[in-house]
């Protein structure tokens, strides 16, 4: 059995890979296992040469890399190049970062005792990938994974594994011993099965859906595995009445346009100050019509396709459902779709005078379409922004800091990114509140959630 990897913006069969019996996903789990005992011993320098040595076999194949990323995924080409350099970034940062997994001491209570608590690797990590980065969701899972001492294996999207399996490779090259970082393809639902239900796996880390992440959540609960989840956002984006018209402008479509739309921090509802909407309005349709849609690896593309027909068919429903709702089309809605190539282009869309019973208010689009509400009072847009189970990222643009500050405090979301619409980074921690997820990943909290704490209680002095 094998998976065809096609590309989206074609339809044209890219390569086929090998999908893994049950037999041979348990044999490399339990290699997995079996090299942990050797790979936690290796001291943090050495595991940081070796990280960093990943880092530049990636650089030095930055071309082809970026290639497969379009190849496979339908970004445009310059995305996947930014997308390779912010994969390298994770691996660069937890380089480091190896260096300083600390520990403390702590005063005894009695003259005859010493206290020191320690950091050590959980074992095993297994992680779970989505489509949209496949080289970046690939490195903010395994470098800390690696550089806290735990081996990993990585199961990436059906429809994207080339990346991940090049990525892999260069690891091994760099020195990374092969049982340390492994790959497995397969199916989503049998290979997350075989990953909790396995004792070797100490750690599930996943990034996709918030219904497959409770699946996982609930599946880890036999074996009490570590858990961390980056799921679904239904990113808010406020112009307050004070904002540079023009930057919110610019940020706006930097951050809704990104890979088509399909990220989980892409914005998917614009709240505009009333008295600005139109003169917002009016400026982005002018901006946003400028965006060419295409083949990736075409020159000068801005939007590459849809990923697929259940994607594409999820947007155009949005779009229909605003629009006999009384939603206004101020640019775009229309769109190609070869539905027996499995190609599915959408031209960036802008509706006006939208509200919260419009389905475009309430769920996460994943594609470039930008809805535009209005408030009248700042304590109203927050409670719009908040009126959701998802809290991964918002967006908020004014240049006056009260209005900034209480921004900041109120809106329930991991990501909040004030006059920036491109906040995330290694060095950053990134991750959602409610149903968007558990954990952070990037920054110094990226390595935590691959440590335990050992307490260790000395007595008798
Ligand atoms: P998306 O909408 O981005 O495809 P998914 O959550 O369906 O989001 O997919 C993200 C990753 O989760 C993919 O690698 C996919 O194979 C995997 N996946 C899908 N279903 C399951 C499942 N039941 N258990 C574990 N992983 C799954």
């Amino acid at each position: 059995m094998k998976l065809k990897i096609k590309n989206p913006a074609t339809g044209q069969l890219v390569q086929e890979v090998p999908i893994n019996t049950e037999e041979e996903i348990q044999q490399k789990l339990k290699r997995g296992h079996e090299s942990f005992n050797n790979w936690f011993k290796v001291n943090a320098h050495y595991r940081s040469k070796l990280l960093k040595k990943w880092s530049n076999k990636v650089q030095g194949a930055k071309e082809e890399i970026a290639k497969t990323i379009t190849l496979e995924s339908g970004k445009p080409i310059q995305e996947s190049l930014n997308e390779v350099d912010y994969a390298t970034s994770y691996i660069d940062w937890y380089a480091e970062e190896a260096k300083r997994i600390y520990g403390r001491t702590i005063p005894a209570n009695s003259e005859s005792k010493r206290v020191i608590v320690t950091r050590q690797p959980v074992g095993l990590v297994a992680a779970i990938t989505p489509w949209n980065f496949p080289a970046a969701m690939m490195t903010r899972k395994a470098a800390p994974a690696l550089a806290a001492g735990c081996t990993f294996i990585i199961k990436p999207a059906e429809n994207t594994p080339l990346t991940t399996i090049k990525l892999v490779q260069l690891a091994h090259e760099a020195g990374i011993p092969e049982d340390v970082v492994q790959y497995v393809n397969g199916y989503g639902n049998e290979v997350g099965k075989l990953f909790t239900a396995s004792t070797y796996v100490k750690k599930i880390t996943f990034t996709g859906s918030t219904t497959v992440g409770k699946l996982l959540m609930k599946d880890s609960a036999d074996t009490v595995k570590h858990i961390s989840l980056e799921l679904g956002g239904h990113a808010p984006l406020i112009i307050s009445e004070d904002a540079d018209i023009d930057f919110a402008v610019s940020q706006t479509i930097a951050s809704k346009f990104r890979n088509a739309g399909q990220t989980c921090i892409c914005v998917n509802r614009v709240l505009v100050h009333e008295n600005i909407v139109d003169e917002f309005s009016e400026k982005l349709t002018k901006e946003v019509v400028k965006l060419k849609v295409g083949n990736g690896l075409e020159k000068d593309i801005n939007i590459g396709p849809i990923i697929n027909e259940k994607g594409f068919d999820k947007i155009i429903y949005q779009i229909n459902d605003a629009m006999q709702k009384g939603a206004e089309v101020l640019c775009g809605n229309n769109y190609n779709a070869n539905r027996d190539a499995g190609c599915f282009f959408i031209h960036p869309t802008v509706l006006k005078n939208v509200n919260e019973n419009m389905a475009i208010m309430q769920e996460e689009t994943f594609g470039p379409v930008i809805p535009l509400t209005t408030f009248k009072e700042i304590e109203e847009a927050v409670e719009i922004a908040n009126s959701t189970p998802y809290g991964l990222a918002a967006y908020f643009f004014t240049n006056d800091y009260r209005t900034g500050a209480y921004f900041h405090e109120n809106l329930d979301f991991g990501i909040v990114s004030w006059n920036d619409g491109a906040p995330s980074a290694a060095h950053t921690p990134f991750g959602g509140m409610k149903e968007s997820g558990l954990g952070r990943e990037g920054g110094i909290e990226g390595i935590e959630s691959y440590l335990e704490t050992k307490y260790l209680s000395i007595g008798g002095l």
